[in-house]
């Protein structure tokens, strides 16, 4: 090869090297102390009152509104205050942050009345963690920096050690990242908001499918007289090993579903997955199909049990079609 496409292909190498990755990445590395003023909370379901209190235990001056105000309380016992509208809080902090079950909840909570944007000012920020899609958290960005405070989307994944999928004003991202190290193991700065919105559904999508393919699995193991214990552990030690099937498998197998992620989540992220594969018309027949399965847990009033509940409508199907 001629010596100057040798050193243009070495160029062209160190380029590739050089380039800013599209996303940054960081582990856990600041602390509270970094973080100067108070914080809100809002929506104190199975996520946010642990994410509360984490702020609290590490000294946050942090107040708080639930739509149950019952859930405050364990909270202000440990030193949070409690105000009556999501308003007050965003007025009353100089960062809210949201915890809201779904885009309606997210959108209600934020936009309508009596809701943060109401209580919003510039030099204030608002960090949305719950899960939406990309248009809600578009539509809940707009009417926050409409008030001149900033908007950050920041999806969490997984339900103990958080991943944060951020996007949207990175100003405030730096801002919050003491605080965000204090309720998560790691965050990602994802660029424009939706982005962190579109990240959360991809990856609940493939938890979400990958939960129906290994309830399958479990179920046929039994049926030709293996034990689902074993499948669980031979899974445990082999390259699809993957710590939810560890934690949920035993449980499975005795159908016991205690509520770490609700099923009724599971399928709206099933749900607003398939919205954003539409919207760019990709074909995700898996998941499609595994939407179904939770649609049909749904109606055999399985919606508040952990998402691993979405076996029972694969037995109901199984037995059903025997039964004919
Ligand atoms: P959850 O226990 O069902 O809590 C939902 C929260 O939203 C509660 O505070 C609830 O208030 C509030 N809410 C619901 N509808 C409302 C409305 N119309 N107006 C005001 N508040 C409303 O759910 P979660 O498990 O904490 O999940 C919260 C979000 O995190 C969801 O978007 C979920 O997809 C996502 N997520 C969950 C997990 C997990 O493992 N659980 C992991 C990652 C992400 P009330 O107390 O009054 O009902």
């Amino acid at each position: 090869m001629p010596r100057e496409r040798q050193a243009g292909r070495r160029r062209t190498w160190w380029l590739i090297r050089l380039s800013p990755p599209l996303t940054s990445r960081t582990t856990r590395t600041s602390t509270t102390a970094e973080f100067q003023g108070k914080v809100g909370f809002l929506g104190l379901g199975i996520m946010g009152a642990p994410m509360a209190s984490n702020l609290i235990r590490a000294g946050c001056d942090v107040t708080l509104w639930n739509r149950t105000k019952s859930k405050c309380d364990p909270l202000l016992s440990l030193g949070a205050k409690y105000v009556p509208s999501p308003a007050q809080v965003a007025s009353s902090c100089d960062v809210t942050s949201a915890m809201l079950a779904d885009p309606q909840s997210a959108a209600e909570v934020a936009c309508g009345a009596g809701g943060a944007a109401e209580g919003l000012a510039p030099g204030k920020g608002y960090v949305d963690v719950s899960t939406v899609d990309g248009a809600t958290s578009k539509l809940i960005g707009e009417r926050i920096t409409s008030t001149r405070a900033s908007f950050l989307e920041a999806p969490v994944s997984g339900s103990k050690k958080l991943i944060f999928l951020t996007a949207g004003d990175e100003s405030l991202y730096k801002r919050v990242a003491p605080l965000l190290d204090v309720m998560g193991k790691s965050r990602f700065y994802l660029g424009d908001v939706g982005n962190g919105a579109a990240m959360k559904l991809v990856v609940n999508m493939v938890m979400g499918s990958m939960i129906v393919s290994f309830s399958e699995g479990l179920l046929l193991s039994e049926k030709v007289g293996l034990d689902p214990n074993t499948l669980v552990e031979v899974i445990s030690q082999g390259a699809i090993s993957a710590p939810m099937f560890s934690l949920k498998g035993p449980s499975m197998v005795k159908a016991a579903y205690p509520t770490a992620f609700p099923l009724k989540h599971q399928q709206k992220d099933l749900r607003l997955a398939l919205a954003l594969a539409e919207s760019v018309s990709q074909s995700i027949p898996t998941v499609a199909a595994a939407n179904e399965l939770y649609k049909a847990a749904k109606s055999l009033g399985l919606a508040d049990h952990d998402f691993s509940a979405a076996i029972e409508a694969l037995k109901a199907k199984v037995q059903s079609s025997q039964q004919q």
